[in-house]
């Protein structure tokens, strides 16, 4: 029998009887033989609450001090399953980020996994103790306790799933799986059985948050095969793998939305080689992560340029847009705060023409205008007016035919 590494997130754990139902299901899974390594994120709405907490006692939140409070969320959950587990009879040992072996950078709030450290968690295994890891951190090289990232407990667990050699690795939410658009905006939107890792890759990066950006570049990278289900259900959900032969190529499997952008308009630009160079250049020093870029054909030598930035990043590149403005002879810097980004993921994009005038038309038809647009092979981004980004879901999910 295999390992399976089971995640679950602050839903799943949200209070007393659900940790319980966990513990439960801990406990059948260990009686089929299986191996099991659980890792949690914090009791429901916990990491929220305790970013609430630091805003009400300090504008100033140093990025050690800020992982060393959150990182207390998942230490909760972790010692109250293995409480419920020890009720049941099933030997569990509580491990913290550090404690598993999960060696990060220095990178505060948004650390990058540099090793895992299995051997606790593997002394643990063989001795017939179930780990129960807090997930979300890790330890840096000088020591410091560091945090992944929102969501990043999905990390934590694909991370383990990949060191310790895990046949899967089980992801457990409130929803019973990947879906065709956000259940929660388009009640009708269908499960998917099986998803790509490159499919997967857009719908996380564009917004639909039921995985961790990372936690699924990880899986692709060591291919790691994931199972998104419910904590609720328990029943099957949507596998996320390789590319398999036979794998249906759907034209158009998801719709996303993602309002964590800002546009940034510079008017006026001088229309020369080396100018867009040395502008994403200085944002690119300062770790601004540039998303959609947008330049004009121009008009009298000048044009403007307007790219997205997210919102937590605004502030940093409007203070270097701001004094590089000038310098450049360009005109006024907008920042625009109000929009969201509505995309189309589907691997059958890449050999079926159409799919971009169609979501155009759907959009149109509606009256939502759109503001920038991006591609890859497999999506189509559009920008628009972050009040209508719902709406423009909901159109182009009936418009492919997505529902159920
Ligand atoms: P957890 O706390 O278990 O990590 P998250 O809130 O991070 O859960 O992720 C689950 C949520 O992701 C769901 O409740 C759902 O509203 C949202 N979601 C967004 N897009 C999708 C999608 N395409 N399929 C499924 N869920 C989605
Ligand atoms: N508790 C962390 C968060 O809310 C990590 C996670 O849930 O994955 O972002
Ligand atoms: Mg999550």
């Amino acid at each position: 029998m295999g390992l399976v590494v089971q995640k679950y997130g602050g839903t799943s754990v949200a209070d007393a009887e659900r940790i319980r139902a966990v513990a439960d299901h801990v406990a059948r899974t260990r009686r089929t033989g299986e191996d099991v390594v659980v890792v949690v994120s914090a009791m429901g709405k916990t990491t929220d609450d305790l970013l609430r907490l630091a805003s009400d006692v300090s504008a100033v939140q140093p990025g050690r001090e800020l992982d060393m409070l959150l990182t207390a969320g998942e230490r909760i959950s972790m010692a109250l399953l293995c409480m419920a587990l020890a009720e049941l009879g099933v030997a569990s040992a509580s491990f913290t980020g550090s404690q598993a072996g999960i060696i990060t950078d220095g990178h505060h709030t948004n650390a990058k996994i540099l090793e895992v450290r299995g051997d606790r968690l593997r002394e643990a295994l063989a001795a017939g103790v179930v780990p129960v890891v807090a997930g979300f951190q890790g330890v840096s090289l000088d020591r410091d306790v560091t945090t992944l990232g929102r969501g990043g407990s999905d990390t934590t667990a694909v991370a383990l799933a990949a060191a310790l050699g895990a046949t899967t690795c089980e992801i457990y939410t409130d929803v019973t799986g990947v879906f065709s658009a956000d259940p929660r905006v388009v009640p009708e939107a269908r499960r998917l059985r099986r998803v790509s890792f490159e499919e997967m890759l857009e719908i996380a990066a564009t917004g639909g948050r039921v995985l961790a950006l990372r936690s699924v570049e990880f899986a692709r990278n060591h291919r790691v095969p994931l199972h998104v289900r419910s904590s609720f259900t328990w029943e099957p959900g949507t596998w996320v793998t390789e590319e398999v032969p036979d794998m249906e190529q759907a034209i158009v499997s998801a719709v996303t939305s993602d309002a964590s952008e800002a546009k940034l308009t510079i008017s006026g630009v001088p229309d020369r080689p080396g100018i867009a160079a040395s502008l994403f250049r200085a944002l690119a020093d300062a770790a601004v992560n540039v998303d959609m870029i947008v330049q004009n054909t121009s008009h009298d030598g000048t044009t403007d340029i307007s790219f997205t930035v997210p919102h937590t990043a605004l502030k940093t590149a409007l203070a270097i847009v701001g004094e590089l403005a000038p310098k450049i002879d360009a005109g006024s810097v907008l920042a625009d705060e109000d929009v969201a980004q509505v995309s189309l993921v589907g691997a059958g994009m890449k050999t079926n023409p159409g799919v971009t005038a169609k979501m155009f038309e759907a959009l149109a038809g509606e009256q939502i205008n759109i503001e920038m647009i991006s591609t890859s092979p497999i999506r189509v981004s559009c920008m628009v007016r972050a009040g209508l980004a719902e709406r423009a879901v909901r159109v182009l999910h009936q418009a492919f035919g997505l529902e159920g």
